[in-house]
């Protein structure tokens, strides 16, 4: 439990340090930052929130009925009105939604032996540093491309190791067939859906750098045709969450977002609807 704590700990500082490098960097890029300025605190980053000179970028759809969902799925999200201000003189309602549906956490109890169900995710994980592997260009010419070993060390040749306590993001471009379900589930005539997602190779390099969660804007981080959730199987019991059908994940930079995911606190939860907010300096 100690050993725990501290590997923890660990992650957490070399986050902060991870975002406050990438925060510094970006803002030396722009020619309005002051040059002198060497560091810049976590309470000044969170204060710009406020003021505007941070930006945040929220990943998250909101929910309604009418999301792409997993096929099988069919009754996805319901709402109904409890009260009116008519005739309670307040309005309320009940609803009721898959745990896997729109932009969603994935618990490591989802796939066994994976343990933690959603509500028992150490909260140092939800705050990370936002890694951000762009393939797009790959994914234009094969919607079926997973992310390979040799695309993560070109990223590294470009920015360095991937930080431990990191959320590793594959940008793929996918969002833009959101919300339509046929074009973003993308099935064939023999019902195979064909969508990008990580390796299972990768997915082994990012458990190696200490990632605390993998993220994508698809509906899976294994790749549409795939059948036996290789990916799923390998990181969440491994500890990892994966954040699927992120939004706006195209506003984030490669290195120096910070990320914020709030899941809904459910217990006993393999998964649920998370609210998703990239932290980063303005334009
Ligand atoms: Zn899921």
């Amino acid at each position: 439990m100690y050993k725990r704590s501290v590997v923890i700990f660990s992650s957490a500082a070399l986050a902060c340090v991870f975002f406050v490098c990438g925060f510094v960097r970006l803002r030396a890029a722009s020619p309005s930052a002051p040059q002198s300025k060497k560091t810049v605190s976590p309470q000044a980053w969170l204060r710009g929130v406020s003021d505007g000179s941070t930006r945040v970028v929220d990943m998250t759809y909101a929910i309604n009925g009418k999301l792409p969902a997993w096929p099988g799925d069919d009754r996805t999200f319901e709402a109904k009105v409890v009260a009116t201000p008519e005739k309670d003189g307040y309005f309320a309602r009940s609803f009721w939604m898959l745990e896997h549906y729109g932009t969603h956490m994935d618990a490591p109890a989802h796939f066994p032996p994976g343990k933690e169900f959603l509500d028992q995710i150490p909260v140092e994980h939800l705050f990370a540093p936002a890694v951000v592997i762009d393939v797009r260009e790959e994914v234009a010419k094969d919607p079926d491309y997973r992310l390979r070993v040799m695309r993560l060390e070109k990223w590294e040749a470009v920015h360095g190791r991937i930080p431990a306590g990191a959320v590793v993001l594959l940008r793929t471009g996918w969002s833009s067939r959101w919300p339509d379900q046929a074009r973003y589930r993308n099935m064939d005539a023999a019902g195979v859906m064909h969508f990008p997602g990580f390796s299972v190779e990768a997915a082994r390099l990012l458990i190696e750098r200490g990632a605390v969660g993998l993220g994508i804007d698809t509906l899976s981080i294994d790749f549409g045709p795939s059948k036996d959730f290789e990916v799923h199987r390998v990181t969440l019991p491994a500890g990892l969450y994966q954040l699927e059908n992120l939004a706006s994940l195209d506003q984030l930079p490669e290195v120096g977002a910070f990320l914020i995911s709030a899941p809904i606190k459910l217990e006993g939860g393999s998964g649920g609807p998370v609210r998703v907010f990239a932290i980063l300096p303005s334009k």
